[in-house]
């Protein structure tokens, strides 16, 4: 189909976007790699009066290290992220699962940014950043405001932007050598969206968990924590992974498609993520 007729402008900087944000009010998008937002605007389940075109603001595209963690700009391609040297040293949980969206295309034109504000259950990043406890920096009209992630994701493609708001930046901790990791993805096709996805990051002394942070992707109306699983690890070994595993479709309402009815997801993440502890262990 073809989209709604709409405006078009292209943003010089962060400010400038933000004074097209305001002058457009609530009807106003903004554009980043255009992967999500022109296949909803084809489909007329977006009807932007103006377009926003932020794709070729190149400060927001970086990997910077930073004390005690990694700064990621909005901007940076799925590509760039997976081949980040920064993140694959201090964050390669990221970086692997960068490598995992979509097929070369869309790792070429997609952003972290437009994956995280578009906020969709089923993408692999948003899951991801929720099992590191990443935190999103928004930038309007007042002082930067800082969001982390489990407070930034609100419901079905709903987030914690504010009109007016664009997403400048995404921070993740480094992880650390007493770090496990790992992101499972379930799909048909190496390039397919996830049917499950499960990204798991443990902390791991003499061969005893002590911390555990799961993500699940396609579940829900949002990214979750898998936090029953994560409450049954606390002081696990790797005897105790088949039992907290079996805990992972708790308090999950995942959606029935073409691709897997909801108990087919039900039963699917249990595997998935014992799996991915048991990878996490070995990392
Ligand atoms: P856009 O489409 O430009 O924007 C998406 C939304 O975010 C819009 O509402 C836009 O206004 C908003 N936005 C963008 N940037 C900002 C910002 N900085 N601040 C505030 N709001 C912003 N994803 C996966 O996770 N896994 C997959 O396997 C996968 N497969 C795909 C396969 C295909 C064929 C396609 C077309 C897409 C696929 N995707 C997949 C989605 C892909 O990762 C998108 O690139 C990503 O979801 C959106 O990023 P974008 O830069 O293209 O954002």
């Amino acid at each position: 189909m073809i989209p709604a007729s709409f405006d078009y402008e292209v943003a010089t900087s962060v400010d400038h976007a933000k004074s097209l944000l305001k002058q457009g009010g609530e009807d106003a998008r903004l554009l980043a790699g255009g992967h999500s937002l022109l296949p909803m605007m084809r489909l007329r389940l977006a009807r932007p009066s103006l377009l926003i075109d932020i794709g070729r603001l190149s400060d927001l595209s970086y990997v910077r290290e930073e004390k005690d963690h990694v700064a990621i700009g909005a901007l940076t391609r799925h590509h760039d992220v997976n081949n980040s040297e920064v993140l694959e040293r201090h964050c390669p949980l990221l970086a692997h699962t960068a490598g995992l969206v979509g097929d070369p295309q869309v790792r070429h034109r997609g952003t972290i940014g437009g994956s995280v504000a578009h906020g969709d259950a089923a993408s692999d990043l948003p899951t991801t950043l929720l099992a590191l406890e990443a935190d999103f920096v928004l930038s309007g009209d007042s002082a930067d405001r800082i969001v982390p992630a489990m407070e930034f994701f609100t419901g079905l493609f709903a987030t914690a932007l504010q009109p007016g708001e664009l997403l400048t930046e995404i921070r993740v901790p480094k992880i650390g050598t007493n770090h496990g990791w790992s992101y499972v993805k379930f799909n048909r096709r190496a390039q397919d969206w996830a049917i499950v996805g499960v990204a798991a990051v443990i902390d791991v002394s003499d061969g005893v968990i002590s911390r555990a942070a799961i993500g699940l992707t396609n579940m829900g109306k949002k990214p979750l924590r898998a936090t029953a699983v994560e409450a049954a690890l606390a002081g696990a070994d790797g005897n105790g992974i088949k039992d907290a595993a079996a805990r992972a479709a708790e308090g999950t309402s995942p959606p029935s498609d073409t691709n897997g009815s909801a108990e087919y997801r039900k039963h699917l993440v249990t595997v998935l993520t014992r799996r991915a502890l048991e990878e996490a262990l070995t990392r």
